[in-house]
């Protein structure tokens, strides 16, 4: 049997195993629009939708940002097992349901979370094969503070809670795979590209690659 497959059956198109993208980063350090823009530019990386107790921002829709829920909604779901991982944050609570990832996966399409460094941590040692971490900083303190600000979404007292707890969630930058220093859109989001594309090159997201090897060996 040839490994060398027709125009329309390329084994590198179809056959492949997903991956795990977790995005981490200081509230307002650009992380979200980061990955918005990458999952509309790869038909094949889904966002993962968490489901969160907290209040929608102006300009947020159930089930796209979040699945908004009550906390005795939230409560049910970890009782069912519903979650990947969960955890508390910003004194609301925030998870990953299991299910759809676990379908992204198996269709060996890839799936992107925005995640904080406890919610990564955790599905990092569940999944570590399947697992690259990216955490964005920003360039100054002071941009962090000027970004949330101009955002306009949240109260002060809201805004100095995230900047705080950002200074935590920034000493964790060692735990993951890639770092990348978000001093402008475009280059921030070429970094990503790039650190994108080559972990899908890794040979153990590519299962075809033993038996097309072997074709071209035996051609
Ligand atoms: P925000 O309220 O600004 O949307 O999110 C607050 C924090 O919760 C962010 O750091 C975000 O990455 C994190 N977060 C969002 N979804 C999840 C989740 O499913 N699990 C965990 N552990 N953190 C999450």
């Amino acid at each position: 049997m040839t490994a060398v497959p027709d125009d329309h059956a390329k084994p590198w198109e179809t056959v492949r195993r997903g991956m795990l993208l977790l995005m981490s980063s200081p509230s307002g350090a650009g992380k979200t629009s980061l990955s918005r823009r990458l999952v509309a530019d790869h038909l094949d990386l889904t966002l993962s939708i968490s489901a969160t107790t907290r209040a929608p921002r102006p300009g947020e829709e159930e089930g796209r940002e979040y699945d908004f829920k009550t906390r005795a909604e939230f409560d049910a779901m970890i009782a069912a097992g519903e979650f990947l991982e969960w955890a508390e944050v910003h004194n609301q609570y925030y998870g990953t349901p299991r299910a759809p990832v676990e379908a992204a996966l198996n269709a060996g399409r890839d799936v992107l979370f925005d995640i904080d460094w406890q919610g990564a941590k955790s599905i990092a040692e569940k999944m570590p094969n399947d697992s690259v971490r990216v955490f964005v900083l920003p360039p100054s303190w002071s941009d962090l503070s000027r970004r949330l600000h101009a955002r306009a979404q949240d109260t002060d007292e809201i805004i100095n809670l995230r900047l705080e707890r950002g200074k935590g969630e920034i000493g964790h930058w060692g735990e993951y795979d890639y770092i990348i220093v978000n001093k402008n859109f475009d280059g921030a989001y070429a970094d990503l590209g790039h650190i994108y594309r080559a972990e899908r090159l890794k040979p153990g997201r590519n299962p075809w690659l033993p038996e097309f090897v072997q074709g071209l060996a035996e051609e």
